[in-house]
């Protein structure tokens, strides 16, 4: 064989003996076939079979199979980032004349989704109130096919009846879908409640270090699979293996992650009413939370984000205190091992439970820091805002 044969053909190597824990990282475009009928043919290997990188390989199955089996549904798909979860699922299944309905908390991007490009081609949507429960019955209209629901509601964490809203959509022919990402299929399964989709922000929990971006949708029925992979196969949407293989890292120890930060947060949000410059604390294991009784009826626990609500005449102290963080960062996307803290804008997204724009809400992500140095921070904030 001459030399620049040689440097494209690679030899087969052993793999007899090779047994690793970790998944392997296959990367692909073409893929080749023994003969020129099996290539013919290969549209005949169907959605489980491998036939082109862009629709799979045996790393990004690896996730698919895993999230499929924690959140006990059929068959998953990964897709870039959460966003395009929730945007390929309203693609896969809504068509012009047909309408969603959204909550009002719902992650803004959605609302925008619906706004700025659903709607100007024909696909009406209507935004609800999370807390509706089996009221979502009276704004059920012929033309409603889907029912998007988020459970807790981003930054202020109302939590769904999502078996409610499930069974009264399937009852009327309505397909439901569910932003899992604050529970992750540890903490809550959206599938066993009765929805159809159950959508993750793999970016968040499953990553859990901040260095990657991916989202995936899981069904229970081969169905509503097959409609999600036409929209992806149309649009020339698939995932990088190697980000697969970084959530397939980040997945081992998603559970320890969670537990660890899961308890701090709750342990803070709890000391954290008691501060002076603190009007509300929003989260799901507080009893003054809204919808708190749902999460304790479905939810296995709570995961590390929640959020503050700062008294109005310190409004304007907020941004200047937070010079004073020295542990905590700035930024959104949360889930990782650095906590985080973001002031929201809420009252801009909200249409149907009106936001008192002279709080202000802070969300909060707790990471692996150490605990006490994370609280000394978050004290040392917030005195600086108590300061005047
Ligand atoms: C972050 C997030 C998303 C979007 O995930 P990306 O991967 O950043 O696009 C969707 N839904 C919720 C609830 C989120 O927190």
């Amino acid at each position: 064989m001459h030399d620049l044969t040689r440097c494209v053909q690679h030899p087969a190597v052993s793999h007899e003996g090779f047994a690793s824990l970790a998944v392997p990282t296959y990367r692909a475009s073409t893929i080749v076939y023994d003969d020129p009928q099996s290539f013919a043919r290969r549209a005949e290997r169907g959605l489980d079979g491998y036939t082109y990188g862009l629709h799979g390989t045996p790393t990004t199955r690896t996730l698919e199979a895993q999230l499929t089996d924690l959140h006990g549904g059929v068959r998953t798909v990964l897709v870039p980032s959460g966003q395009a979860a929730v945007a390929v699922t309203m693609l896969a299944v809504l068509l012009p004349g047909q309408k969603v309905l959204i909550p009002d908390t719902v992650y803004p991007p959605v609302r925008r989704l619906c706004e700025d490009y659903l709607a100007p081609r024909g696909i009406e949507f209507a935004i609800y109130d999370p807390l509706i429960g089996d009221g979502i019955a009276g704004i059920i209209d012929s033309k409603t096919h889907l029912i998007w629901m988020e459970s807790p509601g981003s930054g202020t964490m109302e939590v769904q009846d999502v078996p409610a809203i499930a069974a009264i959509a399937r009852a009327k022919g309505v397909l439901t879908g569910c932003d899992n990402t604050w529970a992750s299929p540890l903490l809550f399964k959206p599938l066993a409640h009765g929805a159809d989709f159950a959508v993750e922000a793999l970016t968040k929990y499953v990553g859990g270090h901040s260095d990657l971006l991916l989202g995936s949708i899981t069904v229970k029925d081969l169905s509503l699979r097959k409609a999600l992979k036409d929209v992806l196969r149309m649009l020339g949407i698939g995932v990088s293996p190697d980000e697969a293989a970084l959530a397939l890292r980040g997945i081992e120890t998603m559970g320890v992650r969670m537990a660890h930060a899961g308890r701090v947060a709750k342990d803070f949000a709890e000391r954290l009413q008691a501060s002076p410059v603190v009007s509300r604390v929003l989260h799901p294991a507080l009893p003054s939370c809204p919808g708190h009784e749902m999460w304790k009826r479905d939810f296995a626990g709570s995961s590390a984000v929640f959020s503050i609500v700062v008294k109005p005449e310190f409004k304007d102290r907020v941004y200047p205190a937070m010079a004073a963080l020295r542990v905590f960062a700035i930024g959104a996307s949360w889930g990782g091992t650095h906590s985080l803290i973001a002031p929201m804008n809420v009252e801009s997204d909200r249409s149907v439970r009106p936001w008192d724009a002279s709080e202000s809400l802070l969300r909060i992500s707790i990471g692996l820091e150490e605990p006490g140095e994370l609280w000394a921070d978050l004290a040392s904030f917030l005195a600086a805002i108590a300061a005047t």
